[in-house]
């Protein structure tokens, strides 16, 4: 059964993330910092050749033209926007492969995006493209699996993840062809793990964008997704935000889902603060998303003291609010 696991998600990453603060502070004394690893199953509805030649043809393979290695090179980019932001974790692809789900209908390159978007309470004829991606999954214990599809294919025309801090049944990502692209990956796998476009930076800042001349200019971090400020250009920063942070000097920059660029600050620009702290919310359920498809910690429920009661309560209410935040979210 299919059913929302976006509170009980969110309030173990919550319980998790005291947990965590109380380890972290031990494995800073002892030097040591936790990564969590997310596992990824990544599947794409063309042979691989075909898939990847679009990219090829516009220079954004890393250089690489094999699947196997483009999509370690491209996710390796999506572990360092998290690991620049703070966030310890990394996301490796476990498993790719080309998929033909022709034997579930006609319109099953689109339907399938729908399915996983649709995840928390599917319909009956999207059940079986969940039944079979989800067999594929447990083939290889993916935490997450990515959706990567061909251009125009009748279905979504935006990016988009299947919950906004949800469990282990709605941890899908469905990418459009162009989306592959490093900062909408982090994008919609921050989704999957409590990240909301308000969490997000949008500033203005004078910087240049590969070696033009410096001009005042909006910047976002990953998350954020809002109308423009309206200046000369703006561009998203292969960063999240992170209460506390700035940026200065040359930092890996792009159009949403375009080809990496270098912009320049020469001076400090903030990239976040208590109401835009995205790597503090995606930090906390870092280990639950990398536990999905493996044996889950087990989490200490402290003694029913009344301050524990009462704890929980809070964690549970702060859960509800998120979940009822998720689902007005999802985008
Ligand atoms: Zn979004």
């Amino acid at each position: 059964m299919r059913t929302n696991g976006a509170r009980t998600a969110f309030a173990l990453a919550l319980l998790l993330g005291l947990g965590t603060a109380a380890i972290a502070s031990d494995a800073q004394a002892s030097g040591a910092t936790p990564t969590s690893t997310i596992d990824l199953l990544v599947v794409y509805p063309r042979p691989a050749s075909e898939q990847l030649a679009g990219l090829i043809l516009w220079n954004r393979s890393w250089g690489e033209t094999e699947m196997g290695p483009f999509l370690d090179a491209n996710f390796g980019r999506v572990t360092q926007i998290y690991q620049q932001s703070g966030v310890p974790v990394e996301f490796r692809v476990a498993h790719s492969e080309s998929i033909d789900l022709s034997s579930l209908g006609p319109n099953w390159k689109a339907t399938l995006s729908f399915a996983l978007m649709n995840s928390e309470s599917p319909t009956a004829s999207q059940v079986p493209y969940l039944d079979a991606i989800e067999s594929l999954r447990d083939l290889h214990a993916a935490d997450i699996v990515i959706y990567w599809r061909q251009p125009s294919d009748n279905g979504p025309t935006s990016n988009g993840a299947g919950s906004v801090g949800g469990g282990e049944d709605e941890a899908y990502v469905h990418l459009t062809y162009s989306g592959i692209n490093p900062p909408v990956a982090a994008h919609e796998t921050g989704h999957l793990l409590g990240g909301q476009h308000q969490e997000g930076v949008q500033g203005s800042a004078t910087f240049s964008i590969d070696g033009d001349t410096a001009t005042l200019r909006e910047y976002r971090s990953v998350m954020t997704a809002t109308s423009t400020l309206g200046l000369d250009a703006f561009r998203y920063l292969w960063r999240f935000s992170q209460a506390g942070t700035s940026i200065t000097g040359s930092n890996d920059c792009s159009e949403f889902s375009g080809a990496l660029s270098i912009c320049e600050f020469p001076s400090s620009a903030p990239l976040g603060d208590a109401d835009h702290d995205a790597a503090t919310t995606l930090a906390a359920m870092a280990p639950v998303v990398a536990a999905f498809r493996t044996a889950a910690p087990a989490v200490q429920v402290p003694a029913a003291s009344p301050l524990g009661v009462a704890l929980l309560a809070l964690l549970f209410a702060l859960a509800g609010l998120r979940a009822l935040a998720a689902r007005r979210a999802r985008a």
